[in-house]
């Protein structure tokens, strides 16, 4: 998946896109030289040769899929298949999200559903397992516990993620602003129990979706890093409304083989993808943020590419 041609970050029209900056819908992408690789995406079987044309359309040619709950009506074992006879495995890393509801009213037969379903789609060609929010935030057991991630009773999935040489994107809390909680956890408990997971388990990745959830600031960012060398993370965050210039360009370079880039889109299930909006809600203002970092090449290559189009070969 590596990208064969040196990246030349002044050269901004052909990654953004657009010969005319003004007429953003013209989509002209040297995918060769300027790919993304989306590391918090979600789409289905549904539509999936239109999501691909659209995906490569705005420039996004490998990724990590976050599937399974999102869509529960559809099954993730028919996903994998469809993504298997199109042989888009090579470039497409898909990631279990399973219902965790189920944690908090039948743990056992959670626990041991879930055990089994890694195996089998592992052998299929899943790469990681999601945990979301709604475990700490939301779910509660019939005697009123929360139920969290650092519960002991789900020590048979961390070992069978490792087993299997899966990764973990996880999903604790929320930002401050908007953090909403069913289970009376604060958020600083809420990443003392991730973290306790993450500590326990140091040869099994942990990507702390969207920026940590959140972390407020780089030197925050950091310190968590620092802790867990076995943590990276995707990446939506607006640096600069945290940070300065200086501090985001320092963090980025200084982390950039532990930073993806993960928009968090959604592709919709009930009609194709529409081009326009995907590029102009999403890839084409997010391309134009990253080159406003002035970050230098070898940075930008690993964070909008090379760190995540690695990330499975290792
Ligand atoms: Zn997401």
């Amino acid at each position: 998946m590596k990208s064969v041609v040196p990246i030349d970050t002044t050269n901004y029209e052909l990654y953004v896109g657009c010969q005319d900056m003004k007429n953003t819908t013209s989509i002209e992408i040297d995918v060769e030289r300027f790919p993304i690789f989306d590391a918090h995406t979600h789409f289905s079987q549904a539509y999936l040769d239109q999501v691909m044309a659209c995906y490569t359309r705005c420039g996004v040619t490998a990724g990590v899929v976050i599937q399974g709950y999102n869509d529960h009506a559809l099954s993730f074992e028919e996903f994998l298949i469809a993504m298997q006879q199109r042989d888009l495995l090579k470039r497409w890393a898909p990631c279990y999200w399973p219902n965790w509801a189920e944690f908090g009213w039948q743990p056992e037969a959670f626990v041991e559903r879930l055990v089994g379903d890694l195996h089998r789609f592992s052998a299929m060609g899943c790469r990681a397992l999601k945990v979301w929010k709604d475990l700490g935030m939301f779910i509660v057991h019939p005697d009123g516990f929360p139920a969290t991630m650092d519960d002991p009773r789900l020590r048979p999935i961390w070992d069978t993620v490792a087993k299997l040489g899966l990764a973990v994107w996880v999903h604790q809390a929320d930002p401050s602003n908007h953090f909403v909680t069913r289970t009376g956890l604060s958020r600083e408990e809420l990443y003392e129990r991730r973290n306790r997971v993450i500590a326990a388990y140091p040869h099994i990745r942990f990507v702390l979706c969207h920026n940590g959830n959140d972390i407020e600031s780089v030197a925050k960012f950091s310190a968590v890093f620092d802790r867990f060398p076995n943590t990276m993370s995707d990446i939506n965050r607006d640096f600069l409304l945290h940070d300065s210039l200086e501090d985001t360009r320092n963090f980025i370079t200084r982390y950039a083989d532990r930073l993806m880039f993960g928009p968090d889109n959604t592709m919709p299930n009930n009609r194709p993808p529409d081009v326009p909006w995907s590029w102009n809600d999403l890839y084409l203002p997010w391309r134009k943020k990253i080159v406003s970092w002035g970050l230098d090449p070898e940075t930008f290559h690993k964070f909008t590419w090379a760190t995540g189009a690695n990330f499975f070969s290792k």
